[in-house]
């Protein structure tokens, strides 16, 4: 695919639309069709492409080439959820009987068909790994192992994982990658330049950014990309409908300043909520310390509005902590522009945390795009609340 422009803003706000084809409409129309009649001599219609909307569309493919571009990627291809996108893509690389290995922290419906539904159903065996055993990732690979799954950063505790080293060790061993880039986003880390096969998103987050539509969507090379288009997502029918793929196109637009917004606000709050005696721990790349601070300087090149933070007290404390806030909702999503608060691992079991990789009493926040001060006196009233329990 060769791209017309270079540049993310550029890319965000031209690339992709045709304007010659469709009368200098300034954004595409929704080809709301299922079917494109085959053109013959008999009746007149001009050569194209096109057979049916679960294999190609021109809307859908419009996002398609803005996404490639934007994620430096040869191709792209359009679901109708992140989780559409991510099993198409393991299914693309696992056989029966296979070996997985993926971290611990993985979004949890993607641990669930790893942990649960490929081994029912197919003999698929999956290791699990800790932030400091997937460094050792080689010593994990059996002669079994067809797919290395990632999620870096991943969604609870934002733990990266090493893509240039594991790209590497992979390519050695002929075994199949795939990454969920959902919280980098295409703008801000580009797994393929690190030898990475496949990287997935949910579009229901910040490329859609309105809370609107659920859909996904991966990047990869050509010939995966055209494997996947009429091999999994044709067969298992996951393929996103024109309809919201001009909703995600629409999103995209503003993608930059909106995660820019997104960031500054975090940040504030990040800041905030790190000098309160109230706060254990607070995960947020977008502080570039900690014990990954090189893999975090090396991979991100912007940040968002998604963090966690552990609260310093008990669960029922950090429950009340939750039911006071006012302006951040309860709600497990994350990516549109409202502000969300969620309990991760508030009163769940020890051996769960231990399993998912996350330290007890762990709170999310999305930090949406609403004023910064606001949300900050929205935490501190809360705040207020559960010092009145000591
Ligand atoms: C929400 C989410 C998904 C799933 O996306 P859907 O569009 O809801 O299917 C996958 N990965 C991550 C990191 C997510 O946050």
């Amino acid at each position: 695919m060769s791209n017309k422009y270079e540049k993310a803003e550029d890319i965000l706000a031209h690339e992709g639309d045709e304007y010659e084809k469709y009368y200098g409409a300034v954004i595409p129309p929704i080809f709301q069709n299922s079917l494109f009649v085959t053109p013959s001599e008999g009746n007149g219609i001009p050569e194209h492409d096109y057979v049916y909307t679960r294999c190609t569309n021109p809307t859908i493919e419009a996002v398609e080439k803005k996404l490639a571009a934007l994620e430096n990627g040869e191709d792209a291809l359009c679901f109708s959820s992140g989780m559409a996108a991510i099993s198409s893509s393991m299914l693309y690389f696992i056989e029966k009987d296979c070996h997985v290995i993926a971290p611990k922290s993985i979004y949890g419906p993607a641990r669930t068909l790893l942990k649960e539904y490929f081994p029912r159903k197919f003999g698929v065996k999956t290791t699990f790994l800790s932030e400091e055993e997937m460094e050792k990732l080689e010593e994990y690979i059996t002669d079994r192992t067809k797919l290395i799954y990632l999620e870096s950063p991943s969604t609870a505790v934002f733990s990266l994982q090493d893509l240039e080293h594991i790209g590497k060790i992979a390519r050695k061993h002929g075994i199949g990658t795939v990454i969920d880039n959902t919280y980098a986003t295409s703008l801000y880390q580009h797994p393929m330049e690190y030898g990475i096969d496949i990287s997935v998103h949910t579009a229901s987050k910040y490329l859609s950014g309105h809370s609107d539509i659920v859909a996904g969507a991966l990047i990869s090379s050509k010939e995966i990309c055209q494997n996947i288009r009429y091999g999994e997502r044709a067969n298992l029918g996951g393929c996103i409908d024109p309809h919201q793929a001009w909703l995600m196109l629409r999103g995209m637009r503003t993608m930059k300043l909106r995660l820019e917004q997104h960031a500054k606000n975090a940040l504030a709050v990040a800041e905030y909520l790190q000098s309160h005696p109230c706060v254990g721990q607070v995960f947020y790349p977008g502080l570039k310390q900690g014990r990954q601070k090189e893999l975090i300087e090396k991979y991100l090149k912007g940040f968002n509005g998604l963090f966690s933070f552990t609260i310093r007290g008990t669960r029922e404390q950090a429950e009340c902590f939750l039911d006071s806030l006012k302006v951040f909702l309860r709600g497990c999503s994350w990516g549109g522009f409202e502000s969300l608060a969620i309990p991760f691992t508030v009163g769940t079991p020890k051996e769960y945390n231990e399993e998912i990789g996350c330290p007890a009493n762990l709170i999310r926040l999305h930090v949406g795009i609403e004023n910064a001060d606001t949300l900050i006196a929205d935490l501190e009233q809360a705040f207020h609340k559960i010092q009145e329990m000591n």
